[in-house]
């Protein structure tokens, strides 16, 4: 009893240093903790007042006993329990939320945690060559020397354009929320998500590419613009690198200057109905050729390829563009930036050296429209207008004309086009199609034996097993990173002008009479040339659902999700 009564510390002996000490050690990591893990409750969208709440209260509890209580051993093994208990079990349930790369309780996070102690167990890893702004290449930074920072950031970009690259992203978007940043590409038009980056480190990597892009490192509010470029086995790719602020941070966009301008007429997917008619509109002398097209469709592409059948040695070849997307040699080229008066001066000027052919990217000056008319009477006229099919597009440029008649007159073909993207020939996935799909796109279930998908089951190894990583986690096609898609091809609606179907818009028809006129020349519509692209296995019915559907429904479909 005695001996029991003896073990009970007085009170006054909590003011001894070392137990003082002892308090501080337990309740300053707790301190620490109960905010970071409030934060990151957001990450798995549980609510964060509840979490901070509960480590907070029941740690609260452990502290008033610990401090109660006369034992101090027994206080603080309580406290312990109640701190690192719920805390272990909010690390427990978080893990099981967020992706492996994000998991805490892993020994690759325990051991990145023990490599970010000491700066020299990193090691620089280059994977691509990186030019600077200046065209200087980025040289690595010294292993031994460098700072813990100076290398996080020098690899973290390194794996970002490495990633981008062999994704064939066309633009990449890292956006900070919250504690960590979110990666987006857009490949082949469609937006792919990535693992997110740690805040801290998307941070470092901006800060890093900022320099390499010729912008200022410190000014993190203001949108910047700045250009890099990557050698990829002796091919230069130049991207355009923009910096902005966010509410939660730094903002970097990457697009890649596209090379696809270059593209031949016969690259670009066009059917041998649709390649004939058009070449033998896109003949030297008078005449007007519209190339329509949604935004970011391959309009620009398709224009340039109708200029390059002309030979620019013994032709004279002129471009007017709001800016001038490739050069060509021997082509005479204005760039007119944003006015369309001065789109139309310069039109007039170009003019007086006759050229035999003008590519124009678009009209939509009135003035311009009717000078565009008289030009087409003597000479070839490529002109792009942005729509979304080809009745749209000549809706639009017999607004833009005013006169219907006049609009119609030297018109020869009005092409319309989208792009949709190819299925991946490495893991594209045969089915039969459902006769009911079939009988409403007006097709015969006994021609048709099989159309392609995206897969829907995982890849297996040799013995029938899905492939999985060392975190059971399913490996993608290595050909199109699990996309289902590789690449895009153009779908192509062609509009001939005929003398009948310039007198019934000459004479205001209906446009459900000027599709009927249309219809009874054989024109397959851009859903049915999409289609035939299904039927030849290149592409799917998803996609092709995706790209033709009305821009105001998908809209609203995107306002909804
Ligand atoms: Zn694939």
């Amino acid at each position: 009893m005695t001996a029991l009564m003896a073990s009970i510390d007085p009170m006054g002996d909590y003011f001894s240093p070392l137990k003082i000490a002892a308090v501080f050690v337990l309740v300053l990591p707790w301190l620490w903790f109960v905010p970071w893990a409030q934060r990151d409750a957001r990450r798995t969208l549980t609510p964060e007042q509840l979490v901070g709440g509960l480590l907070l209260g029941v740690g609260a509890i452990g502290l008033i006993v610990w401090l109660a209580l006369p034992m101090f051993g027994v206080g603080l093994a309580i406290f312990a329990t109640l701190t690192i208990g719920p805390s272990l079990g909010y690390l427990i349930y978080r893990d099981g939320k967020v992706p492996a790369q994000h998991r805490v309780l892993t020994m690759s996070h325990l051991t990145s945690m023990s490599a970010r102690k000491d700066a020299r167990k990193i090691k620089v890893t280059t994977r691509l060559k990186v030019y600077d702004s200046d065209g200087r290449l980025a040289v690595a930074p010294d292993e031994e020397e460098a700072s813990i920072e100076v290398k996080l950031a020098y690899n973290g970009a390194q794996d970002l354009l490495y990633d981008l690259l062999s994704f064939r992203a066309s633009e990449a978007d890292l956006t900070p929320v919250g504690q960590e940043a979110k990666l987006r590409f857009l490949v082949d038009g469609a937006v792919t998500t990535r693992p997110s980056l740690d805040g801290a480190d998307s941070d470092l990597i901006i800060q890093h590419i900022k320099l390499l892009a010729g912008l200022n490192a410190d000014q993190r509010r203001k949108p910047q613009q700045g250009q890099i470029s990557i050698d990829l086995v002796n091919q230069a790719i130049d991207l355009i690198v923009t910096t902005a602020g966010t509410t939660s941070g730094q903002r970097l966009q990457f697009r890649v200057v596209q090379e696809s301008i270059q593209t031949q007429l016969d690259q670009l997917g066009m059917s041998e109905d649709v390649q004939e008619k058009i070449t033998d509109a896109n003949q030297v002398g008078g005449g007007l050729i519209i190339v329509s097209a949604p935004a970011r469709n391959g309009l620009t592409s398709t224009l340039y390829s109708l200029l390059r059948c002309h030979d620019s040695f013994t032709m004279q070849l002129t471009t007017l563009e709001a800016k001038v997307a490739f050069e060509q040699d021997n082509v005479s080229q204005h760039a007119y930036g944003k006015d369309p008066a001065a789109m139309r001066k310069l039109l007039v000027s170009s003019l007086r050296h006759e050229p035999h052919v003008v590519m124009i990217d678009a009209c939509k000056d009135p003035e311009a429209a009717s000078v565009i008319v008289q030009a087409a009477r003597e000479r070839l006229i490529l002109l792009g207008v942005s729509a979304t099919d080809s009745f749209t597009a000549l809706a639009k440029w017999a607004k833009v004309c005013g006169n219907a008649t006049e609009a119609m007159a030297s018109l020869k073909i009005v092409l319309a086009q989208v792009l949709v993207r190819k299925l991946c020939t490495e893991c594209r996935e045969p089915y039969r199609p459902d006769p009911s799909l079939l009988a409403k796109a007006n097709l015969q279930a006994g021609d048709i034996k099989e159309f392609y998908r995206t897969p829907t089951k995982p890849r297996l190894d040799d013995k029938d097993k899905p492939l999985v990583d060392r975190d059971g986690n399913a490996i993608p096609c290595p050909a199109c990173h699990g996309t289902g898609y590789y690449g895009r091809t153009g779908v192509f609606e062609l509009l001939e002008i005929t003398n009948e179907l310039r007198e019934l818009v000459a004479a205001g028809a209906a446009l459900s009479k000027i599709k009927a006129a249309c219809r009874k020349n054989q024109m397959l519509y851009l859903q049915e040339q999409a289609l035939q692209k299904v039927i030849a296995g290149i592409s799917s019915v998803q996609e092709v659902i995706r790209v033709t559907q009305p821009q105001s429904k998908a809209k609203a479909k995107a306002k909804k999700a």
